[in-house]
């Protein structure tokens, strides 16, 4: 009996180890090994922001301390035209502290390029200081977390993209959304033209692992398109690439393109500029002059989010 009661014991501890481990330490373990796919939605933002940030300066091969508010009218002014309206360039400010902070909260170093956003330290106009002080220690969230991922870019001509559609992550503060009026707005319509052997040699040299078979003006087509209205598979040949491929290849301004062909020849148009995810900058000085507020800008192109109290 004794025995029998032993193992019966023996038996219990097994399962409640058991139920421990499962209930209990792999959870723990998975927060701590995978704490990414918590923050799927942004880290939690607590109001504080450091008072320095550190940054890869590429031509000095150096890292520098610099105070955070300083770092951002440096980037301000560097990633938007000192002319545009100061809402825009306030929406701008609140963008780029939070990348930024995104970033930081998330391990990684910040560089001074387009890889991260674009720096400088000297001549920042007083208008970007002004319009970064205004927002001081502002930035987004989005129900209480950081929208780290507040991306932008520079004109859209007409619609902005889902993040998922572009970049493989989906975020539901980067949606598509209209974006109608930009006014002055670079590269609106580019045209490319060049003979269709030309074309199909780019596109072969840039993707030289896929086997495209003979391409013609026949087989090349945007098979669908996203709901921004971005190409998104493009058909060339005997394959299917997504739209950013040939804008890569191709080095286009967007993936916003068209086809049309004229004896041997292949033209591509495109429209706006960049990658078409988040606020489009031009969209934003459009909205500033159609006078709306920094505010109204930021919760239309990253939908669902608020600015913080800042400090
Ligand atoms: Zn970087």
């Amino acid at each position: 009996m004794r025995h029998k009661s032993n193992i019966k014991a023996r038996h219990v501890a097994v399962y409640i180890i058991t139920m421990i481990v499962l209930m209990v330490v792999l959870p723990f373990l998975a927060i701590r090994l995978f704490p990414v796919i918590l923050d799927r939605e942004g880290p939690s933002y607590d109001g504080s922001i450091p008072d320095t940030v550190e940054v890869w300066i590429t031509e000095k091969e150096a890292c520098e301390t610099i105070p955070f508010e300083k770092y951002v009218q440096g980037v301000v002014a560097s990633e938007m035209p000192a002319s545009f309206d100061t809402e825009a360039l306030k929406a701008q400010a609140v963008a780029s502290r939070t990348y930024a902070l995104g970033r930081i909260k998330a391990g990684g170093r910040l560089c001074d390029t387009v890889h991260c956003q674009v720096y400088r330290s000297d001549n920042i106009p007083s208008k970007v200081k002004k319009a970064v002080e205004a927002t001081a220690g502002q930035v987004l969230l989005c129900n209480g977390k950081l929208a780290a991922h507040a991306l932008y870019f520079a004109s859209s001509a007409g619609r902005t993209e889902n993040s998922q559609d572009v970049f493989s992550g989906s975020f539901s503060y980067l949606v598509s959304v209209d974006s109608s009026y930009e006014p002055g707005a670079t590269h609106k319509k580019e045209v490319l033209t060049m003979s269709v052997s030309k074309f199909a040699d780019k596109i072969k040299k840039a993707m030289p692992e896929l086997d495209f078979g003979s391409v013609t003006s026949r087989n090349i087509k945007i098979r669908s398109r996203s709901e921004g209205g971005r190409a998104a598979l493009v058909q060339i040949g005997d394959q299917k690439v997504s739209g950013a491929d040939i804008r890569s290849a191709l080095g286009l301004y967007s993936t916003r393109m068209k086809f049309s062909f004229k004896g041997d020849k292949i033209t591509i148009t495109t429209g706006g500029s960049g990658h078409g995810v988040g606020m489009s900058q031009y969209g934003a000085n459009g909205l500033a002059k159609k006078g709306k507020n920094y505010r109204d800008i930021l919760r239309h192109y990253y939908q669902g989010t608020d600015v913080s109290r800042g400090t």
